[in-house]
């Protein structure tokens, strides 16, 4: 089938300018032409879309969420059976792309493959929900962020088992082999404390200099990404100058962190909303005072570290860490007005959460940008992000792979 969607204002994320009165035709599930509407020679048997008075763009990539988690409080996923959190997942996917993100990343699961399925199944048309890119299990160490005996100990969560624990460069090898093996796309090691495991140190460095390098080592070997979770100024300085693809928060980075990462080509994704939205409302919601008082302390020096970041080079993707506590997924659309208010331009923000992602995940050559023989992922929204950002939750027409998920227009 043919569709054209006549656009009032399109955003072309290959340079990031805005174009107006442009039409898109797309053949079955790919973009066949984009040409001016006035030069543009309508098929007969089109299925036409009339966005003239809407901003059109790629399909939002969401480059950090967790879908296992539903955004409680108590993250009480971590001690159910993980066929039931499958089934929350799949619905989470499913809000997510009927929140425009056509694309997510997930940034850790509660199996070592059950995400990787969920994938496949809405790759396979069993399901409806956003293309995933997939960590499967996070690999941390003994007393690290999310490690489950030590949770487990000290917090009374019970069948909690959401990581890999690696101990050793060689068994940061084989836990990364594993997940490459279960079909995980990429690698994820959690490099410092984090502010949602209790009586870890979000400043301390838990993974040596010699362990990330070996999951930096494999992850070159077979062409995939390595994602850093990182808060301190230690661990993240450690993370870039090992040259792990991305580095996630990046809560306290430093002049010779951010050297380091431009040095490397290593990207950010900064996931203000989750920092922000623990800090203003975690206590009023029974989120723990321990990660309530590691939020508030971060978020402010956050978004000027992540500016001075930006404005020395470092790529910003776009990421929220939806699915932590009070982060719903299809409403994460915030993040676009917090990565503003930190001094992030509206374009910059707009391709880090189109083409800057698609170029993270390596799925450059399908999504990202509205380019001929490209996947048709594209969404459109009410208003103009360029005179408010805000707009940017007001997503009114949304297609993923050609088909049409929402015309509220
Ligand atoms: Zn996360």
């Amino acid at each position: 089938m043919l569709q054209v969607l006549l656009c009032g204002a399109l955003f072309d994320a290959v340079d990031g300018s805005v174009k107006k009165n442009m039409a898109v035709l797309i053949d079955e599930n790919r973009i066949a032409a984009i040409e001016p509407q006035a030069s543009f020679v309508m098929p007969e048997d089109a299925r036409v879309v009339d966005l003239g008075k809407h901003f059109v763009m790629p399909g939002l990539i969401d480059a950090h969420v967790h879908l296992a988690f539903c955004g409680t409080p108590a993250l009480s996923e971590m001690t159910q059976p993980v066929e039931f959190v499958a089934a929350k997942a799949l619905k989470n996917a499913k809000d997510n792309l009927m929140g425009g993100f056509t694309t997510v990343r997930d940034e850790g699961y509660v199996s070592a493959q059950g995400c990787q399925n969920i994938r496949d199944a809405i790759n396979a048309g069993i399901a409806q929900g956003s293309r995933i890119f997939t960590s499967g299990l996070v690999i941390t160490q003994t007393a690290g962020h999310l490690e489950p005996s030590y949770t487990q100990e000290r917090f009374g969560f019970q069948s909690f088992k959401p990581v890999n624990v690696a101990n050793c460069p060689d068994e940061v090898v084989a836990a990364a082999r594993f997940m490459l093996k279960m079909g995980a796309d990429q690698i994820k090691i959690m490099v410092t404390g984090g502010v949602l495991s209790k009586g870890t140190n979000v400043g301390e460095q838990n993974m040596s200099n010699e362990e990330i390098r070996a999951a930096v080592a494999v992850g070159k070997m077979h062409g995939r990404v390595v994602s850093a979770h990182a808060h301190g100024t230690e661990g993240i300085k450690a993370a870039a100058r090992e040259g792990v693809t991305v580095i996630e928060h990046c809560t306290t980075i430093d002049d010779e962190g951010i050297d380091l990462m431009v040095k490397n080509g290593v990207s950010l994704v900064p996931t203000f909303t989750v920092l922000k939205v623990l800090a203003e409302k975690g206590a009023a919601n029974g989120v723990s005072a321990d990660a309530v008082g590691k939020s508030a302390a971060l978020a402010p020096k956050h978004m000027e570290n992540v500016k001075k970041a930006y404005d020395a080079g470092v790529r910003i993707v776009f990421g929220t860490d939806t699915g932590t506590p009070l982060g719903y997924h299809g409403m994460q659309h915030g993040e676009f007005a917090l990565m503003v208010q930190a001094g992030i331009s509206v374009q910059d923000a707009l391709l880090s959460s189109t083409r800057y992602a698609a170029e993270l995940l390596q799925w450059q050559n399908s999504i990202g940008t509205i380019e001929k023989n490209k996947l048709a992922d594209i969404v459109a929204i009410e208003g103009d992000p360029f005179v408010a950002i805000q707009d940017m939750e007001k997503v009114a027409f949304i297609m993923k792979d050609g088909h049409i998920y929402k015309q509220n227009i």
